[in-house]
């Protein structure tokens, strides 16, 4: 059988003909422990043998609905084809030369794609790494080449990956920095706009935000404020009407560079390419990486010319980074999110799951807001008549849903809320499909 009988063969539907793990998920878990260490943690130990579109296959034969997508990785679908397709004929050409040794053109036209469309006039050139992590590192980096100065500001509820520099900025110590110090200097954590807690308006948080940072770095001192526009890992948090702009603003008055990661909420996740686009914002670095090439490895760190010019020739790079098969597979992305009219379908998720997860709301007082743009939503559930997390019933209620085939995910820095990543091309069918599996799941944990 090839592989191209064995995609068309994934119906868009969730069927289980197993439990959930099923016997060789199990078998193989259980070789995992011996070889795999548990700091490499699976939240949900089901073994995938293969994906199309919305849905996921696991090696016993049972379909899931994916509505985590790795993490908002296959924003266009499992193995879409024309991802496949420019991907397989890349590695039948060249799999690696290294760019700073060897250059190739798929890599010059993602830089020419991202320059096209991160949000800002201007000239804009491009590095590309393997992962949001990297971004982060370079976005960084670059920052303290161009300003001479040491400081990086991040945000409360933060998320910026898993290296020593990038867990050091997240606001969660444990798991991701908890006894693997020293964490990285001259961070500071600023508090963020987060509406349902603070009600705060947008200019008053941004006031107190800049307020900390004058405080304790000094604007002087700060090389960048690295900003998720919707915080990913945190919540799926908005910041209220007016935050980003006036962070925005202050940045620029005090030659701080503004750098807005949008690792989880760009590629079109969000209804835009970029999520900052909403917030009238244009950032002076955008990270992007995830959605960005289908599945493979791949992290762009976009910005304004000037800064990046700044480094000198041998300064930026790796040997892996801007591999030629990721680089092909996010041109491919790039053209199917035009073509097929994604950024229309992020709005469409939002209209039927938003709505569907509001009714939910108005059934169960354990949800305390459904947040998020496009096809980047999020409940946060409470104990009933508190803004108390109940991450209890969080993981109960996605360890239900698992149960029945339906692949969710937590958020929130006390895992408080239940962050729903699907695939643009996910039917309302599928979406409603998730909805009644919430719902059931809500009354079984009430
Ligand atoms: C996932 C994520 C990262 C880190 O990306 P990796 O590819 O896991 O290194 C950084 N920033 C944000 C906002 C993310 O969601």
């Amino acid at each position: 059988m090839t592989s191209d009988m064995l995609e068309a063969e994934i119906t868009q539907e969730r069927k289980l003909v197993t439990e959930i793990p099923g016997p060789r998920s199990r078998e193989i878990h259980e070789r995992r422990q011996r070889v795999i260490p548990p700091g490499v943690h699976t939240v949900f130990p089901v073994y995938i043998d293969r994906a199309h579109d919305s849905i996921v296959v696991d090696v016993d034969g049972n379909q899931l609905i994916d509505v985590c997508g790795g993490i908002g990785v296959t924003t266009i679908g499992h193995t879409d084809e024309a991802v496949v397709a420019a991907a397989r004929e890349q590695v039948g050409k060249v799999t690696h030369t290294l760019f700073t040794m060897n250059a190739y053109e798929p890599y010059v036209r993602v830089a020419e794609l991202l320059a096209e469309h991160v949000p800002g006039d201007g000239e804009y050139k491009t590095l590309l790494m393997n992962s949001g992590a990297e971004a982060v590192e370079n976005g960084v980096k670059i920052a303290r080449k161009f300003t001479g100065r040491p400081g990086v500001a991040v945000l409360e509820h933060a998320y910026h990956g898993r290296t020593m520099l990038t867990s050091s900025m997240n606001h969660k110590g444990a798991p991701y920095a908890l006894g693997y110090g020293p964490r990285a200097g001259d961070i500071y954590r600023a508090p963020n706009s987060h509406p349902l807690h603070d009600g705060l308006t947008g200019e008053e948080a941004a006031k107190r935000t800049i307020k900390y940072l004058e405080k304790t770095a000094g604007a002087s001192d700060l090389a960048c404020l690295v900003v998720e526009p919707i915080q990913g890992e945190g919540g799926f948090v908005v910041p209220a009407d007016g935050y980003l702009p006036a962070l925005a603003a202050w940045c620029k008055e005090n030659g701080i560079v503004f750098i807005a990661d949008e690792v989880q909420a760009g590629m079109a996740r969000t209804g835009t390419m970029f999520s900052i686009e909403q917030f009238g914002v244009q950032p002076d670095i955008v990270l992007s990486a995830k959605g960005i090439a289908g599945g493979l490895p791949l992290a762009g760190i976009t910005g304004r010319a000037e800064i990046m010019d700044k480094s000198m020739p041998g300064g930026l790079g790796g040997t892996f980074g801007g591999n030629p098969v990721s680089c092909a597979a996010a041109v491919a992305v790039f053209e199917r999110i035009e073509s097929l009219g994604l950024l229309a379908e992020a709005k469409r998720i939002e209209q039927t799951f938003g709505g569907a997860l509001r009714e939910l709301q108005g059934e169960f007082d354990a949800i305390a807001e459904v947040r998020g743009k496009g096809a980047m939503l999020a409940i946060e559930i409470v104990k009933p008549g508190t803004l108390e997390p109940d991450a209890d019933r969080v993981n109960a209620i996605i360890d239900y849903a698992g149960k029945q085939g339906v692949i969710l995910l937590s958020a929130g820095l006390y895992g408080e809320a239940i962050r729903f990543l699907p695939s643009l091309k996910m039917s309302d069918e599928l979406l409603l499909d998730v909805a009644s599996v919430l719902r059931e799941a809500f009354a079984a944990t009430a």
